[in-house]
């Protein structure tokens, strides 16, 4: 077999890497070979804590027997076939799961697609596409919010406010109004507008930062008051990251498009949905130019779904609501007493089982670089340590990547 890092450095190309460095001969890139509960292992047997779910997608822990017996038993019942023009009994049980966790008659119709750049994707496209068949044409711009980030598809792209990642594609995609806040809604032109989106509560990318409490009714009540739709990008903030399963729950707020991936399979596979209502999916019936032609070839993935459907069933099963509140106290506590004591810390911000810890201007790589030799992985964004473990960590293993964080900001200081 090759030297699996001398392979990499000559044929892969990694995300949001700059490549000249990876591939230094100095940089000698951890090479993961194996994963359970909160821990992941890299080539030398060394373990690690999973610091932020491995790109906020794992949920239960990796390697849950549960998800893994679904999709290996998927795997050798039906491995894939065709969303178009075809159905099978598991997209079906899981498009009911998913509607049946809001009222009836709200959120009743599930697209599903690939990953979360899509599940936003197909929301900006039915909200544009309704409305040239509701007579509105003319609502034809999107409202997003200052540093957002909402995915790298080109239409997802082009709602993004983070400047360093989209400002060279600006040209590209949706007519978007960028606001920083509720007041900059004041000055837009509501009437052309078919939909704001938002990642509700906190916004990831940019740092991890809350929105203020109450914000997200507030909108809800702007949109409705103009026939604007609401599109809810829940592609980190959804399966119980924030406490509950789902961000908007918090402010008992129902949107016109719900877009779900990363933890939608507990973390194991690339599977999205797009939640909508009845309203949205009549505007395209009544004749066959009216359709969504929209799809990707491994739409509704069986083995995808088997593994969402059990990832649900773990939420069940294992009370995870139940033991939730525990763990973010704990968790929160601790960060606090941590920020307390660390003169390298300057802030902390947090959502539920969400924390952006903020150091020193300049201390952010070389934090989550030296957390390694500490035993846990998480990313910076700029000097953003981001710490969100999954659902299922407990106390001990709290404690564990926050001594990790403190080990190594004792060694910078
Ligand atoms: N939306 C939000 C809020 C995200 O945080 C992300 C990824 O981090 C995306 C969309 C894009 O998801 P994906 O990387 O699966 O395309």
């Amino acid at each position: 077999m090759p030297d699996p890092v001398t392979a990499d450095k000559a044929h892969c190309w990694h995300p949001f890497t700059p490549q000249d460095a990876w591939c230094d001969p100095k940089h000698d890139p951890l090479m993961i070979v194996r994963a359970e509960g909160v821990w992941l292992f890299d080539s030398d047997g060394k373990r690690y804590l999973d610091g932020n779910s491995s790109i906020w997608t794992n949920i239960h822990g990796h390697c849950r027997p549960e998800i893994a017996e679904a999709i290996a038993k998927q795997a050798a019942t039906l491995d894939h076939s065709s969303y178009l023009g075809l159905g099978h009994p598991l997209a079906s049980e899981l498009a009911e799961k998913l509607v049946s966790y809001f009222p009836e008659k709200t959120l009743e119709r599930v697209f599903f697609s690939d990953n979360g750049s899509t599940a936003v994707e197909v929301a900006l496209k039915m909200s544009f596409q309704s409305r040239m068949q509701t007579g509105q044409g003319d609502r034809t711009r999107f409202i997003a919010f200052d540093n957002a980030y909402h995915g790298d598809t080109l239409g997802a792209a082009s709602l993004g406010g983070v400047n360093r990642f989209f400002s060279r594609f600006r040209k590209l995609g949706f007519e978007t109004e960028f606001v920083s806040s509720m007041n900059d809604l004041g000055s837009v032109d509501p009437s052309t507008v078919t939909a704001v989106v938002i990642e509700p509560l906190i916004q990831g990318v940019n740092q991890m930062r809350p929105w203020p409490e109450g914000m997200l009714a507030e909108l809800r009540q702007w949109t409705e008051k103009h026939g604007i739709h609401l599109i809810l990008d829940e592609v980190m903030t959804g399966f119980g990251r924030t406490g509950t399963m789902f961000a908007c729950q918090r402010e008992n707020v129902i949107p016109d498009f719900l877009c779900l991936a990363k933890g939608l399979t507990g973390g194991t596979l690339p599977l999205a949905a797009t939640l909508t209502t009845g309203a949205v999916y009549d505007a395209f019936l009544g004749s066959p130019e009216n359709a969504f032609y929209y799809g990707h070839s491994y739409t509704a993935n069986p083995i995808g779904c088997a593994a969402a459907l059990a990832s649900l069933g773990i939420f069940e099963a294992d009370q995870v609501f139940g033991r939730l509140p525990s763990k973010i106290d704990h968790l929160q506590s601790a960060l606090r007493r941590l920020w307390a004591e660390d003169p390298n810390i300057t802030d902390i911000r947090l959502c539920g089982l969400v924390a952006g810890i903020e150091y020193r201007e300049g201390l952010g790589l070389g934090i989550v670089e030296s957390a390694r030799s500490h035993g846990l992985i998480t990313r910076n964004i700029l000097d953003t340590v981001v710490l969100m473990p999954p659902l299922s960590i407990i106390p001990e293993e709290i404690d564990f990547a926050i001594n990790a964080l403190r080990q190594t900001s004792i060694g910078i200081q």
